[in-house]
């Protein structure tokens, strides 16, 4: 699984990282990072989870 995020639509308002910040991180120059790219198989449904919930649906995930 590859978290794949497309940044012009990403208004970095935070909800992925409140689901999970070791995967996400909306820093203080308020740019997101996606800390993990790769996250493992049983995060698949968090990782589901913040794809769903993003305002922007700027989260994708591949395979
Ligand atoms: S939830 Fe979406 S818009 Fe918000 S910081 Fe994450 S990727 Fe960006």
């Amino acid at each position: 699984m590859r978290i794949v995020v497309d940044y012009d639509l990403c208004e970095s308002n935070a909800t992925c990282m409140d689901l999970a910040p070791d995967v996400f991180e909306v820093r203080d120059d308020d740019f997101l990072y996606v800390l993990n790219e790769t996250p493992s198989d049983d995060r698949r449904e968090v990782m589901e989870d913040a794809v769903r919930r993003c305002p922007k649906q700027a989260i994708a995930l591949k395979d």
